[in-house]
């Protein structure tokens, strides 16, 4: 069930929670409720720490029975860009990547090989970056760090799983 260059575990049901969940997000972001939103809504609330490509919601949605074009994906998450629900990362690379906006800062490691996408956040280096920001006569008000290698342990990096 996991889409693929999946990068954490992704419940298999979106609870039933999340339906209402999703309809207080929309409205408090001034948007209204349709079938699209909604539903790609309840995939990004259920799986907070994930990171979503286009292509990742579409296969996503089709597993659970919804069939929504991926031109319509595109433009439901530049509106939740839009409306702050979402942040985009583009990790160096052309695809992008939506999360949901989440209160206060983490930092992104990722895997070349398999896609694997690793969030952290590390007080020391926090703390570093606003000294090279002082130390070169800035005030650090926003950073945006993307570490970029290769699985250390071959068995966990999910190029080699999806071989099996
Ligand atoms: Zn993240
Ligand atoms: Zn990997």
């Amino acid at each position: 069930m996991k889409p693929k260059n999946s990068n954490a575990s992704i419940s298999n049901s979106v609870p039933p929670n999340s339906k209402n969940q999703a309809q207080v997000f929309l409205k408090t972001a001034g948007l209204r409720n349709t079938a699209p939103r909604k539903m790609i809504l309840d995939i990004l609330i259920n799986s907070p720490h994930y990171h979503f490509s286009a292509e990742n919601l579409y296969s996503t949605l089709k597993e659970y029975g919804h069939s929504i074009g991926i031109a319509t994906i595109y433009r439901v998450l530049a509106q939740f860009e839009n409306a702050g629900l979402v942040t985009r990362h583009q990790f160096g690379g052309t695809t992008a990547y939506f999360e949901l906006t989440q209160p206060g800062h983490h930092d992104h490691l990722m895997c070349l090989t398999c896609g694997k996408i690793i969030e952290f956040r590390d007080d020391e280096i926090e703390h570093l970056q606003k000294e090279v920001a002082n130390k070169h006569g800035l005030t650090l008000t926003a950073h945006t760090l993307y570490i970029f290698g290769t699985c250390k342990d071959p068995e966990n990096c999910l190029h080699n799983q999806d071989k099996q």
